[in-house]
């Protein structure tokens, strides 16, 4: 059976991406296993696909490396990176040798409920919206003139702070002291929950961030916007931290968001200076193998803003959480927008300094758009409506799900450069190995058994300098197993070597053993090397 075929056409519905990963699993076994680590608030299940040469273990017994994408509902792109590096894995197969030393855990779509929301009808939300209580006077996103897409309503209003763009009808600008009416105000596509006929209508119920739900440094609202409840108190969340503390052997993670398209790495809040600095180099080094393999730039995430803003402080977000709660090296990339396909960069899009500048660069967007061959359809005209409510107005204007994404055509080349760098940075796992196991005859039944217990790997056993100090990162354990009919001489079997640096650290260890007649094995040594994987060998006796 073939591998199934990824396409760059469109984002996936949830029914898309199931049977995708579902014939990913069934034409790759021995390679791919399709696991759920739980179900989303509305009974999706979350996807995991376990990739490794099974032949060589499963990944729970080797070093592991997580992918996760689509947290947030509307970068789609996310999920469509993370399937491309599970196929690529997939098609790499047996033939592949990390995957002989590897495991690697894909998660394409952490919120599915949210996601499928924004993949059917374009609406806008972050993670999730609490509808559950609904407040008066508030907006609710509807598809309330059934063409299946909810888009912007735009309503003339003697206050409304746009007007239309005079060098491009579709859009709109601020209203500035010399614009001339008709003066518009914007609403989501919905229905107003119990509205009083007033103006002031609010939008949405409250609204959640799942990035601002992590455990390190979280804060309740208002001090930190989209928190939740406390860590981890969304389901789909905590089923992913639950994943995540169940895997020992996970050294590296990587995200997937869409936004002007960047290499993201630590810190989210506070300064750089409060870091390790010799992590710092290395995740500063990581992300530039990132840079180099997408051509995005490296961006710590307290700098990921506007030039003229100050650095931001993201409480609960998922850098520090796997910085300093896991003592890992973990990265996001956002993908990119719909300006980064139009050709437009970051830092231009980060140096607007006025409205003017922006809607200048949406201008160039459009411009761009209006010139491509196939268009996927990132705008809607703005067409009169009936509201039941609000009266006459017009619906249309920009699909969130297109401006908030690269395009799909342009997304099948940045998954190649995130696949790249996935593979360099997996490539430095560390890798603990037993070297040498002999068994030497020193008397009548009497022998000595020694081994070298090594970390052949780039990175330390406890992969950054912040990670030594975690408990969630094991050292290296040695299990003695003595053979039937075997007697440990030495003052102990078992041994505790702690952490091991990369490649040149190792432990030569020995034992003494008592054997009655001629047994055909002396032990077996079972290592557990937590992030740098599992290793078995039975010793035998000498010929
Ligand atoms: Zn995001």
């Amino acid at each position: 059976m073939p591998l199934p075929r990824l396409q760059f056409a469109h984002f996936m519905t949830y029914d898309e991406l199931t049977a995708f990963v579902e014939e990913l699993a069934a034409s790759a076994p021995g390679v791919v296993r399709l696991r759920s680590i739980g179900d989303s608030r509305e009974g999706r299940a979350i996807h995991l696909l376990a990739i490794t040469d099974e032949s060589t273990g499963p990944a729970e017994a080797k070093p592991a490396y997580l992918v996760h994408g689509n947290i947030h509902a509307v970068e789609l792109a996310g999920t469509h990176a993370a399937l491309f590096t599970a196929r690529k894995l997939a098609a790499e197969g047996r033939k592949s040798e990390l995957l002989k030393r590897v495991g690697f855990y894909i998660v394409p779509r952490i919120n599915p409920d949210g996601a499928e929301f924004a993949v059917t009808t374009s609406g806008s939300i972050r993670s999730r919206t609490d509808r559950s209580e609904r407040a008066a006077n508030t907006l609710y996103q509807e598809d309330v003139n059934g063409d299946g897409l909810i888009l912007t309503m735009r309503l003339p209003h003697p206050n409304g702070p746009f007007v239309s763009d005079p060098k491009d009808r579709r859009l709109l600008i601020r209203r500035t002291r010399k614009s001339k009416p008709p003066f518009f105000r914007t609403l989501p596509e919905g229905m107003v929950h119990e509205w009083d006929g007033t103006d002031h209508i609010a939008v949405e119920g409250r609204s959640l961030d799942w990035n601002r739900n992590w455990s390190y440094d979280w804060r309740p609202e208002p001090e930190q916007w989209g928190a939740g409840d406390f860590p981890f108190s969304e389901p789909e969340m905590r089923a992913l931290a639950e994943f995540i503390f169940s895997r020992p052997n996970l050294f590296g993670i990587l995200g997937y968001h869409t936004g002007p398209n960047a290499v993201l790495r630590p810190p989210s809040t506070g300064s750089e200076n409060d870091l390790n600095e010799g992590d710092v180099r290395i995740m500063q080094e990581l992300a530039e193998v990132g840079a180099e393999h997408t051509g995005f730039p490296v961006i710590p995430v307290v700098k990921y803003r506007r030039d003229d803003a100050r650095d931001i402080n993201l409480r609960g977000h998922f850098h520090d959480f796997g910085y300093r709660h896991l003592g890992l090296f973990v990265f996001e990339f956002e993908l990119g927008i719909l300006m980064n396909s139009a050709g437009i960069k970051t830092k231009d899009i980060f140096a607007v300094k006025r409205d003017e500048a922006h809607e200048a660069l949406v201008r160039r967007m459009m411009k761009w758009w209006d010139k491509q061959k196939r268009r996927d359809p990132v705008f809607a005209p703005w067409t009169p409506f009936a509201h039941p409510q609000l009266g006459r107005v017009e619906i249309g204007g920009l699909l969130h799900r297109h401006v908030a994404n690269p395009t799909p055509a342009d997304l099948k080349r940045i998954a190649a450069g995130t696949y790249r760098f996935t593979i360099a940075h997996a490539s430095r796992h560390p890798r603990v190995v037993i070297e040498d196991p002999q068994a030497e005859r020193m008397g009548e039944g009497v022998y000595r058994i020694r081994a070298r217990v090594a970390n052949r790997g780039e990175f330390p056993t406890h992969v950054s300098n912040r990670g030594r100090s975690l408990r969630r990162l094991q050292g290296v354990r040695v299990e003695f197993r003595p053979a039937e009919g075997v007697r440990l001489l030495s003052e102990a079997g078992h041994r505790t070597l702690g952490h091991l640096n990369g490649l040149t650290d190792g432990r030569d260890l020995e034992w003494f053993v008592a054997a009655e007649g001629d047994p055909e094995t002396l032990c077996e040594l079972r290592v557990l090397g937590g992030a740098g994987g599992n290793a078995a060998v039975t010793v035998s006796l000498p010929d």
